[in-house]
């Protein structure tokens, strides 16, 4: 039976989980090859650095990624958390765009652990302008907190799964280090950026001082998150994840799940694209308002529906569709558990929504 299927047939005999799980992207399971991958991974010792399948994949993605070293840590939200760390001293600044996730989606680790003030500068789907870079970048008086670290994030979570175009990414690398600054990139889905635009990762890497990459977005880990960066950078790293909570011991078990979705997981993310953006056109061609699906994510603006995001969601689970709500907005995520199939069962059933709807002008 195809996982589409499977899942269906479950929403039938009404388990929790819904037909078609649009949530996100996290929502993906382990396939059974990558179960095989992690049944046989060799393993060592992590914390001692001789974990050979952690070490295997972190050399991997400090090559594709164009730096000299990497740290294997559970989660994205700990990359982040550990970079700003090894960037900073508290009481600087880092800089960041308004809808970025180290601002909104991680508990205000980086003030709370860092002790730094965060400079919020507005974006457009996620990306700042060059002149509000530099604004920010521009001396100040002594006393002003100083900046120390420019977060760039691609593809942008809250833009919709917008990506930074190569020019204008470089570009506000360059400034931050004409200016002293230093760069670090959330490459939570780097790779739905590399592959919607056919460009190498390092490409990304190259022009920052950090970047990481997640395993549990698209592509279909269960766990497990590689950050990378200069060899000095990558050793105080390991302190600070050391001091954030320990290491870790016989971790090639997940990172062979890691290295089995590189291997595996990357080129297909194409296939989720397609399907994101054939979602974008079937809920237009419904009169809905949607934000361009540039990668995997799609946005809709429910407010015609008079439901609210919360109530549009209830009645869409209803019919077995499962998206998330990101304040007023819905938000839906393709990834490997969700079919061409699944993709017109829930323009299908949005369409339902609609109908039922007592504007149903929508
Ligand atoms: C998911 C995500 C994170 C956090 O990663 P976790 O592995 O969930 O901790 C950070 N940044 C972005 C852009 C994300 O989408």
């Amino acid at each position: 039976m195809s996982h589409w299927l499977k899942r269906r047939v479950a929403g039938v005999f009404g388990s929790a989980e819904p037909a078609i799980d649009l949530y996100s992207d996290t929502q993906t399971k382990p396939t059974a090859e990558m179960r095989r991958a992690i049944a046989a991974a060799e393993v060592g010792d992590e914390q001692q650095g001789t974990d050979p399948t952690v070490n295997r994949l972190c050399a991997r993605m400090a090559e594709l990624l164009g730096h000299e070293a990497g740290l294997f840590l559970p989660t994205g939200t700990m990359c982040n958390l550990v970079a700003v760390a090894t960037h900073t001293t508290p009481g600087e600044s880092i800089i960041a765009d308004d809808r970025s996730h180290i601002v909104r989606s991680e508990t205000g680790g980086a003030a709370a652990v860092s002790g730094v003030i965060t400079d919020l500068l507005p974006g457009e789907r996620g990306q700042f302008r060059a002149d509000d870079l530099r604004a920010a970048l521009a001396p100040g008086h002594i006393y002003r907190p100083s900046p120390r670290l420019v977060c760039l994030e691609q593809t942008h979570n809250f833009g919709g799964g917008a990506i930074w175009p190569l020019g204008r990414y470089r570009e506000a690398a360059d400034i931050a280090h004409e200016h002293g600054v230093l760069v670090h990139t959330d490459g939570a889905r780097l790779f739905n950026a590399t592959v919607a635009t056919s460009t190498e990762p390092c490409v990304w890497g190259e022009p920052v001082d950090s970047i990481w990459v997640d395993f549990t977005k698209g592509l279909g880990a269960p766990l497990g998150a590689v950050l990378v960066g200069s060899t000095d950078f990558i050793a105080q790293a390991r302190v600070y994840k050391h001091r954030f909570g320990g290491a870790m011991r016989q971790a090639g078990i997940a990172a062979a799940a890691c290295l089995h979705s590189l291997d595996h997981h990357v080129e297909r993310l194409a296939e989720d694209h397609a399907n994101a953006s054939r979602l974008a056109e079937g809920l237009r061609a419904l009169g809905l308002d949607i934000s361009p699906a540039e990668t995997n994510m799609v946005w809709l603006d429910v407010s015609p529906t008079g439901l609210g995001a919360a109530g549009f969601l209830e009645r869409l689970a209803a019919h077995g569709v499962r998206m998330s709500r990101v304040e007023e907005d819905v938000r839906a995520v393709t990834h490997l558990g969700v079919s061409a199939q699944d993709v017109e069962a829930a323009i299908s059933a949005v369409g339902k929504v609609l109908d039922s709807c007592p504007g149903g002008d929508a």
